[in-house]
């Protein structure tokens, strides 16, 4: 734990009030705990449709209605996404509204917010209900192998979602233009063109509209990549900033990180597979989901609320692994954006301004960064680049 006088020590370095800190701390730890309780909700939740013979009693009260085939398939799997988006409603409400308004970050009414939610849970259910019918016919082609077959299309699938993402499923949120402000536009040019990609798409994004968080992200593959950066950073930040951050978003767009991303994801996939498979033969075979002498075969929709707690569960455990090569692409973009734009005092006061902005807490336990964090801690971040700037006799 952290003594009063080294969070006093703290706020001094990062500028702002301890009354402020520790309001950050609050915001992270609360939003880790309840974000944590959710994710064992959604397990709890799932359990329970996997072990109480909640698939098996679905399957047959839908079958005696609608029959037997695909629709079955298409209208249970549906089913079963639209409760688990209900179930996870009251918590998406308490932590995305509720705890973002009570924090001031919120600018949406509660009716815009329900309205963003229902097309985000409608995408959602559509895009897991198209997955899960290609992957019952795959189930039924390959009865032995289907783990294989489902990993290979889960791989395929992440691949068009992000192709299709900043195209289709963005726009539906939010409106994307080019960077308004002709000064900025001509500065974050100017760092395309020495980031050897002049003709990168670069977009700002109205986030403003939902909530006062600022941020920059890169999207999308083969033809759809580009780099977008919210308005309210375009708005907060002075210019040497937005060129520092934007010079770390071109690091992620030149060392192909969305690609990294995808091969790191379909590699860990693989054996998570096998073992998921591994796991449901043997739960199969138990009296609760097939009759005696018999295995439930993965095709079947009565497995499917086995296979998504196994695959919750497990892609749960993974996190830290996520985490944990999330936060190596970072730490090379930084380090990218610092050879590009090497003005080391405006990444350090990026970085600090994350914490007036942002309320983003700089300096958690290593533990907390190991299992949550998919950046560097800002503590870290300003850390390397001071470091870099001794080595390099620069002031930072
Ligand atoms: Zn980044």
């Amino acid at each position: 734990m952290i003594s009063p006088p080294q969070l006093a020590a703290m706020a001094h370095a990062y500028g702002v009030s301890v009354a402020r800190l520790r309001a950050a701390r609050r915001y992270l730890y609360g939003g880790l705990f309840w974000g944590t309780l959710a994710q064992l909700w959604l397990l709890a939740v799932l359990a329970h449709l996997a072990f109480r013979g909640c698939g098996v009693r679905g399957r047959d009260w839908l079958r005696a209605r609608i029959g037997e085939g695909w629709r079955l398939y298409l209208v249970f799997s549906a089913g079963l996404l639209a409760l688990l988006e209900l179930a996870l409603l009251p918590w998406d409400f308490g932590i995305g509204f509720l705890r973002e308004s009570l924090y001031g970050f919120e600018r949406l009414s509660l009716a815009g917010w329900l309205l963003d939610w229902l097309k985000s849970a409608l995408i959602g259910i559509a895009a897991g209900a198209l997955l899960a019918l290609l992957f019952a016919f795959l189930a039924r082609r390959f009865p032995r192998r289907w783990w294989l077959a489902a990993w290979a299309l889960v791989v395929a699938f992440m691949l068009a979602g992000a192709v299709i993402e900043p195209i289709w499923i963005e726009p539906l949120f939010n409106r994307f233009t080019p960077v308004k402000n002709v000064q900025l536009r001509r500065l974050i040019r100017q760092e395309a063109v020495r980031a050897g990609v002049p003709h990168a798409a670069i977009y700002q994004v109205n986030r403003g509209r939902q909530s006062s968080h600022t941020n920059a992200y890169v999207i999308g593959l083969l033809g759809s990549q580009r780099i977008v950066v919210y308005n309210t950073l375009l708005r907060e930040y002075p210019p040497p900033e937005v060129r520092f951050i934007v010079a770390h978003e071109l690091g992620h767009y030149v060392l192909h990180h969305l690609w990294l991303g995808l091969a790191f994801g379909a590699a860990w996939l693989l054996p998570l597979f096998w073992l998921g498979a591994w796991i449901f033969h043997r739960a199969a075979r138990r009296p609760r989901f097939s009759a005696p002498g018999a295995s439930l075969p993965a095709a079947d929709p009565a497995a499917l609320p086995l296979l998504l707690f196994l695959l919750a569960a497990l892609l749960w455990l993974s996190t830290p692994a996520f985490n944990g090569f999330s936060r190596w692409e970072e730490h090379q973009a930084d380090a990218f954006a610092l050879r590009l734009d090497p003005h080391p005092a405006a990444g350090i006061a990026a970085f600090k301004r994350f914490v007036r902005t942002d309320l983003s807490y700089p300096a958690p336990p290593p533990w907390v960064v190991w299992w949550f964090y998919n950046h560097p801690s800002l503590q870290q971040r300003v850390g390397f680049i001071a470091r870099q700037a001794r080595a390099s006799g620069k002031r930072p």
